[in-house]
């Protein structure tokens, strides 16, 4: 494994590896890795002949600076685990390596309009311009590539995909499954800043989640009355604030009134829990229940497969 700070460092290792006829891989990541950013790892190692994973807290994406500052930093972890996965390349590099004008802020950035301004984008300004901005060059550092991402982020997901289609980034995007703790709660490196109670109450996002996905099954089609059915659950746990629990289409992210057809909506949901805020989503429909025990994961698939037949 060959640890890289500099982006012309990366570039000739990736571009060295694609001339002798190997596909690469690229998995960003802000580091801080849990299992989460390890299934994208394994799943990139499968899929792909070198795999690259970049760890870089981006300022960019970041509105709050004591939100970065807490930000978990913990590289000799973080490059442990992506020895054991068996990546080939870690880039490293420092806030001026991927901004050279640092600590001025870059002046040519990336928006994805529409999608972006919605949601996470209307609770967090500019963040999905940072994380647009990042991306693309990262997509420009490594160039041909197959690059990861988990579905846990779906509107950061859709504004990447946004991005690299209408600026013909040479990049094929991959969605990955969430991946969770027994509970439901999806793995994510802000949870370690939760207490016990708020650890134990943060379930809540999954299970309203889940009480939406029976209420789709049981042949509920208003996007309100599940909505209504989400902020029931979420209710029932003081210490957690709601921000929006919704039905989106999967395409625009824009809410639905109606899920004609459940497979193209997708339930998000957002919420501040102590001192971190905790998103989750899911597709509304789990059309293979009866015979999977993990069926949110594997509708997830499915449904990022039939994507990908569309885009990729
Ligand atoms: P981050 O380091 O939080 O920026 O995340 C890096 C990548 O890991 C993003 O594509 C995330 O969507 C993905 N990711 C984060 N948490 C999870 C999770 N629980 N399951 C799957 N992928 C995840």
């Amino acid at each position: 494994m060959e640890t890289v700070e500099t982006a012309r460092g990366c570039t000739d290792l990736l571009d060295r590896a694609r001339a002798a006829g190997r596909s690469v891989a690229l998995v960003p990541t802000m580091g801080a890795l849990h299992e989460g950013h390890r299934s994208l790892m394994v799943r990139a190692r499968a899929e792909c002949d070198v795999v690259a994973v970049s760890i870089f807290v981006n300022p960019l994406q970041f509105g709050d600076p004591d939100d970065m500052e807490r930000y978990p930093r913990t590289l000799e972890h973080d490059l442990a685990v992506c020895a054991e996965v068996g990546v080939d390349v870690v880039f490293v590099p420092s806030a001026p390596e991927m901004y050279p004008s640092w600590p001025e802020p870059p002046a040519t950035t990336v928006s994805v309009r529409g999608i972006s301004e919605r949601w996470e984008g209307a609770a967090r300004p500019g963040h999905f311009d940072g994380v647009a901005t990042v991306v693309a060059a990262l997509f420009a550092i490594a160039g041909r590539c197959r690059a990861y991402f988990g579905l846990k982020d779906f509107q950061q997901l859709a504004v990447v995909r946004a991005m690299a289609t209408e600026l013909g980034f040479p990049v094929e995007i991959v969605g990955c499954p969430t991946v969770r703790e027994p509970d439901g709660l999806a793995l994510s490196s802000r949870n370690v800043r939760l207490s016990p109670g708020e650890r134990r109450a943060a379930s809540v996002l999954s299970r309203a989640l889940a009480a939406a996905r029976d209420a789709v099954a049981a042949g509920e089609r208003s996007g309100d009355a599940l909505a209504a059915t989400m902020r029931a659950v979420v209710a029932t746990e003081p210490a957690v604030r709601l921000d929006y629990a919704v039905a989106v289409d999967t395409g625009t992210l824009e809410e639905v009134r109606t899920l004609m057809d459940p497979a193209a909506a997708r339930l998000l949901i957002a919420a501040q829990v102590g001192p971190v805020r905790l998103i989750d989503n899911s597709a509304p429909v789990d059309d293979r229940a009866a015979r999977d025990p993990d069926s949110h994961t594997a509708h997830d698939g499915a449904d990022e497969a039939r994507r990908l037949e569309r885009t990729g």
